[in-house]
């Protein structure tokens, strides 16, 4: 069996509070949540074979975290369950803003679990696109499990992806979180950031110096920064430009990145190449694939819910 795309990661439940029963207590919505399935499911949204690397824990919300990979159709055999730690779980605060903050609850949790050698080490050999992001990297085994399994799958030809997904709360200081994503920026082809991620790793605030600079002391082929509503941005080693947004009534941008990231994977699957080895033209094209479906992801509440399919993201792209 070959996968179009297999990602490893954080594997979680989101309570996000929603709403008060008729008895006055207040109401939380559980969601599936960390961003390499996100991705998986943008792309399974796209008729893509997927499959997922993770650990979860042997109760009630490892099966639900399992359930929402089969209803999405992306094959579960690289989920590891296990008895001696819990399904991890987060919190999810929402700001005067509608922002979301993460409270999580790991002790530690099942994801961070995961050990190299509970990896299926087909779903290696088998991939087109290896995906990763750097929260499994923010403590042990999971640390080694991803970077090995990066590896692996690299030396076995897919082409790998990578999206640090920075989020602050989840790192014990800032020189850890460098660190840590430095070394997924050693491994990755294309690499997936937003403007404020490549502040912090290169402390430039102007977009094609941070570009420049990440480029120069990198391996990557092929940089993104999403830009929120002003579309995104694309630097290889030969070229850059950018390509807009549409306009859209946002409402959730939750998951707008993984939308954005899934939908540019898709494109690349498409089309064969590496999209480091791509003319100016086609890279435009993508990126605005690409935006349509971080745009479309923004339409809609919650993660995987607000996803897009490829005729959604045609019809945007088309106006
Ligand atoms: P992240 O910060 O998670 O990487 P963004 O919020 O920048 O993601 O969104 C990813 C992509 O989704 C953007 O590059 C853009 O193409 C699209 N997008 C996000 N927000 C909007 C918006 N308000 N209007 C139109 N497109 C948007």
């Amino acid at each position: 069996m070959t996968y179009d795309a297999v990602a490893i990661g954080e594997f979680l439940i989101d309570f996000t509070p929603g709403g008060i029963s008729p008895a006055g207590n207040p109401l939380f919505e559980r969601n599936a949540g960390g961003a390499p399935v996100n991705v998986l499911a943008a792309l399974a949204r796209l008729s893509k074979r997927t499959a997922f690397i993770g650990k979860v824990g042997n109760d009630p919300f490892g099966h639900f975290l399992q359930d929402t990979l089969r209803k999405e159709g992306i094959d579960d055999k690289g989920l590891v369950f296990t008895d001696r730690a819990h399904t991890t779980m987060a919190f999810v605060h929402l700001g005067e803003g509608g922002e979301r903050s993460f409270h999580f609850c790991r002790q530690p949790g099942a994801d961070e679990a995961l050990a190299f050698e509970e990896i299926d080490s087909s779903l290696l050999g088998s991939a087109k696109v290896f995906h990763f992001g750097s929260v499994s990297m923010t403590s042990e085994p999971s640390r080694s499990a991803t970077l090995g399994a990066v590896r692996e799958a690299k030396e076995r030809g897919a082409w790998i992806t990578f999206d640090p997904n920075w989020r602050p709360a989840l790192w014990q200081d800032n020189l850890h979180a460098k660190l840590t994503m430095e070394e997924g920026l050693k491994e990755a082809d294309v690499v997936k950031v937003s403007e404020e991620e490549l502040f912090f790793l290169t402390g430039k605030s102007e977009l094609e110096a941070g570009a420049e600079e990440l480029l120069e002391r990198f391996p990557v082929k092929l940089l993104l920064v999403t830009l929120g509503a002003e579309g995104s941005y694309y630097r290889t080693r030969k070229t850059g430009g950018r390509a807009a947004s549409y306009p859209v009534v946002a409402v959730d941008t939750t998951a707008a990145g993984d939308g954005f990231m899934g939908a540019f994977i898709g494109t690349m699957l498409e089309n064969g190449l590496p999209a480091w080895e791509w003319s100016d033209g086609e890279l435009r094209k993508a990126l605005a694939y690409a935006n349509a479906g971080g745009a479309l992801a923004t339409t809609r509440l919650g993660a995987i819910a607000s996803l897009a399919s490829h005729e959604e993201i045609e019809e945007l792209v088309k106006g």
